[in-house]
């Protein structure tokens, strides 16, 4: 690790506070201070793109616009309204704050830190970007752009998975936060900052407020800085998806409580390490059906899975169970990946029944 910035200089800090200023994205979560609603864009950003979160963050706020209206809800209309967004244990945990928030603070969301790290799925990075950016307080953040943009400063070309390698980013975090006149500010300008100019690949250093502090650019390492993560082992994985339907109407269950997609629905999906053969399926499906045929196949990733959909349509008399019009899907939360099957429905034949 190399620390040539020993010596912090608060002038580095004033220009990404000025930079901030004057070239922040208007993004809707940035109109709307409130610890609640920085609590929802906080936790959509954990893991989805920003224009996806653009997307869906005014509808979700419109459906549940207080804590309580959120906290009040059913979880089946939290996770239908949370489509699209992808990682659903996060709407689950969301759900879970906004009840503990009524139910321990009267409806009021906590402004310690050590009152927002009590809610489930709130972390530190979490609690520390609601209570410095609405409650202004004096607290360091770090995400994934920020430890860029930090390890750059310093050139710390240390492994940034490595949990020493993330408690020092946190110091220098902390170190940055001291000097800053609005801390929220600071530590928005940081995240700014990596997300549009301090870039994985390819900085912008002309354009970059810090570039005259900055020594992976003095030592032209800026896109070997920080090293590469090892990338997480994927399984491969076979989902047989078989469209069952009965006249107009397509049979659909909900997955189990725990695992992959948990609580959502789909269409009957048999999860195996191989591909099986079509005479296999009947007897796995949870209704009798005939005239089981291919349709389509596609490739789907998740972050650990690499999956490979086989998707079938068959016929079913079967009465039990939950049977949809497939124009009438829209409030059953689902994965991208069984919205994809769906979209693979035949409209004549199978559905004519
Ligand atoms: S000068 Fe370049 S590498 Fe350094 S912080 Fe700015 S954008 Fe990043």
């Amino acid at each position: 690790m190399t620390t040539s910035l020993a010596t912090d200089d608060p002038s580095r800090v004033r220009a990404i506070e000025r930079w901030f200023g004057r070239s922040a994205r208007d993004l809707p979560w940035r109109r709307r201070r409130t610890g609640y609603a920085v609590l929802v864009a906080e936790i959509m950003l954990q893991q989805t793109q920003v224009a996806r979160v653009v997307e869906r963050y005014g509808a979700f706020l419109r459906r549940f616009p207080t804590v309580r209206a959120l906290a009040a809800a059913d979880e089946q209309e939290v996770l239908a309204a949370w489509q699209g967004l992808g990682y659903y244990r996060r709407a689950r945990s969301l759900h879970a704050a906004a009840r503990f928030v009524v139910s321990e603070h009267g409806g009021r969301m906590p402004r310690t830190i050590e009152g927002l790290r009590r809610l489930p799925g709130v972390g530190r990075y979490t609690a520390g970007a609601i209570a410095s950016i609405v409650y202004g307080a004096r607290t360091p953040i770090v995400d994934g752009n920020v430890q860029r943009v930090i390890a750059r400063l310093d050139a710390n070309d240390d492994p940034p998975a490595d949990a020493a390698t993330i408690a020092g980013t946190w110091r220098r975090a902390e170190e940055l936060v001291a000097e800053a006149t609005a801390p929220g500010a600071l530590n928005e300008g940081l995240m700014e900052l990596g997300a549009t100019v301090c870039t994985p690949m390819n900085p912008q250093c002309d354009a970059c407020p810090v570039a005259r502090w900055c020594a992976a650019r003095r030592a032209g390492r800026q896109n070997s800085i920080p090293p590469p993560k090892p990338s997480p082992t994927v399984k491969r994985v076979h989902h047989h998806a078989v469209l069952v339907t009965r006249g107009e109407r397509l049979y659909l269950e909900q997955r189990p409580a725990r695992g992959l997609w948990s609580s959502l629905w789909q269409t009957p999906t048999i999860e195996t390490p191989r591909r099986l053969r079509l005479a296999d399926l009947p007897v796995r499906l949870p209704v009798p059906v005939t005239d089981i045929a291919d349709v389509a196949d596609f490739e789907y990733r998740t972050t650990h899975r690499r999956i490979r959909f086989h998707v079938f349509c068959a016929r079913s008399r079967a009465r039990r169970g939950t049977w949809r019009r497939p124009d009438d899907v829209e409030d059953l939360p689902m994965s991208n990946a069984q919205r994809r099957v769906l979209a693979l429905l035949p409209r004549s034949g199978a559905v004519s029944g």
